[in-house]
């Protein structure tokens, strides 16, 4: 199938994107990547009345890494994300993403802001309680990634907000583990694992609607309990729903197994 007709408007400033978008009353798309909204364009799912083209906006494709931090603007591919080595986890979750034409195109404001329960670049935001940076019609607002991803597929964003960059704190010590079927596929289960500012973190994707953080897991870990303990605590909080990739009781396991990998891979991988 084709997408339906819709007008095209290749915006020069995020202003005139939000204004586009304002204008459009909820009957308008931000293009990006396209990775995630041309298909549903073609399948017909969505059929907006005007597509806004942010790609050739100056400025929203930088990396510039800050105190403790690396601000990443929306359109950083995940090819270039994967390259940069000022945040190496995000680097390694970036290479798990897709295949190398999805990475040329995708970005990281499009994951965000299309927020798939089993996306990598969503659970590094949770885990890391990333900043994102929204500007809309009447102004500029900042979120953080828990409160913004609010359910499979949907967010905090207005119809005419975009997202301009996203704050994501460096951690000392970090892990990614994750398990799918072949390489490329989304993640049956990915767990991130961050160490930032002395507080060790745990994200999981792929088992819940939004990324899980898990509270018990994260309380037992600064402790310093076992790692089997915590992975337990992690395991026990996941809610995944079967399907054809595999059964519910399988990523309930995996869960915690998966874990297990990113705690062990925290003690190795290390930015101080
Ligand atoms: C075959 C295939 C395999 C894939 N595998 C994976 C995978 O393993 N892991 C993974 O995480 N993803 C995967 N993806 C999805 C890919 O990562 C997408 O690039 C990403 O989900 C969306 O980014 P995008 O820039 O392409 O956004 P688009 O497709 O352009 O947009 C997606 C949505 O976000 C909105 N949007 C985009 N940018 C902004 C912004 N700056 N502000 C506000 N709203 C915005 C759009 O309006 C749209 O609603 C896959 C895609 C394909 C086609």
């Amino acid at each position: 199938m084709k997408p339906a007709p819709f007008d095209y408007v290749r915006a020069r400033s995020v202003g005139q994107a939000a204004s586009t978008l304002a204008d459009a009353a909820g009957d308008g798309k931000i293009l990006a990547g396209g990775q995630s909204l041309l298909p549903v364009l073609a399948l017909r799912m969505a059929r907006p009345r005007v597509l806004v083209d942010i790609n050739r906006i100056a400025g929203l494709a930088t990396v510039h890494p800050t105190d403790g931090m690396v601000r990443m603007g929306a359109l950083v591919r995940h090819s270039q994300l994967a390259e940069q080595r000022e945040h190496p986890l995000l680097a390694e979750a970036a290479r798990w993403i897709g295949h190398t034409a999805i990475r040329s195109r995708g970005t990281l404001g499009g994951s965000l802001a299309h927020a798939d329960p089993a996306a990598e670049l969503p659970t590094v935001a949770a885990a890391l309680d990333a900043t994102v940076h929204i500007t809309g019609p009447s102004g500029s607002r900042t979120t953080t990634a828990t409160e913004f991803l609010v359910g499979a597929l949907e967010t905090t964003l207005a119809d005419d907000e975009v997202i301009t960059a996203i704050d994501l704190p460096l951690p000392t010590r970090w892990g990614f583990a994750e398990l799918s079927r072949r390489h490329g596929d989304f993640g049956l289960v990915t767990v991130v694992a961050a160490e930032v500012d002395g507080h060790r973190r745990i994200a999981i994707g792929g088992v819940g609607s939004v990324p899980l953080r898990p509270a018990e897991a994260e309380h037992l870990l600064n402790e310093d309990a076992p790692l089997a303990r915590v992975a337990a605590a992690a395991g026990a909080v996941a809610a995944p729903s079967g399907d054809l990739h595999a059964p519910a009781a399988y990523r309930q396991a995996m869960t915690e197994e998966f874990t297990r990998r990113a705690l062990a891979a925290m003690s190795t991988n290390s930015t101080a």
